[in-house]
């Protein structure tokens, strides 16, 4: 594998251990071009980076070297982990994202993540459950790597997790309006045994971590509602961890 090295100065000064490596966050860069993206990326007024960038064509640029803290997660929070930057190894993919025409990540651009991921977790020992996206750790904020990102494929290549639930046997139970408490309640804690963060009595939190989760695991309809659907995967999800 031929990473190119384009070196940005966005990283904390001190160093971190090795150990400390626990996730790798995955983002779209959501700018008009790929250029545009590298010069933010490596511009010191910017104060945003990343470990990794990968372009359509799949070509792979180092910006900061996995011992640094580079700046790409911002405030967030997954399982025991407060912001992430210290914890976790950023990847970019070159897309226009949602503001600027959202596009299919192309196939060479996903093979060249599956690469460097499949590297990073051997390294680094990262748990299949901490391979994530900007969204999930950030849902109030964030909403890349998008629904267009193909998490499912991931997980076929043991990168990330995914159910084990039949599409058409789910779909049954999409829209189903969840009514009990409890079970609202069992969603929340599935979710927190995932590694979802959320203040489950602030309603506007809880709609923007289901939209997360939905971007992640139910891309065909992303509404912030909870549904059945919703439940058994979720449930599933935790079941199987
Ligand atoms: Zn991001």
């Amino acid at each position: 594998m031929k990473i190119n090295n384009y070196f940005s100065k966005n990283f904390d000064n001190k160093k971190r251990l090795i150990n400390s490596i626990k996730i790798i966050v995955i983002h779209y860069t959501g700018m008009q071009s790929e250029r545009e993206s590298l010069l933010r990326l490596c511009d010191p007024r910017s104060k945003v980076s990343s470990h990794f960038l990968i372009n359509r064509s799949g070509k792979i640029y180092r910006l900061v070297q996995d011992n640094k803290i580079a700046w790409h997660a911002g405030k967030s929070c997954w399982g025991k982990y407060r912001d992430l930057n210290k914890n976790s190894i950023g990847i970019e993919l070159v897309n226009k994202g949602h503001q600027f025409g959202y596009t299919n990540f192309k196939k060479k651009q996903l093979s060249s993540l599956i690469t460097i991921c499949k590297k990073l977790i051997k390294k680094y020992k990262i748990k299949k459950k901490n391979i994530v996206g900007h969204s999930d750790i950030a849902p109030l904020r964030k909403t890349d790597p998008g629904e267009k990102f193909p998490w499912k494929l991931l997980a076929s290549k043991k990168i990330g997790i995914w159910h084990m639930n039949k599409p058409s046997f789910l779909k049954k139970f999409r829209k189903i309006k969840i009514k009990d408490k409890k079970d609202k309640i069992r969603f929340i804690k599935s979710l927190n045994h995932v590694g979802y963060c959320f203040l489950p009595n602030n309603k506007f939190t809880f709609v923007k971590v289901v939209k997360a989760f939905q971007r992640h695991y139910r891309k065909e309809l992303i509404n912030g509602i909870l549904d059945k659907e919703c439940l058994i995967i979720a449930q599933n999800l935790s079941k199987n961890l």
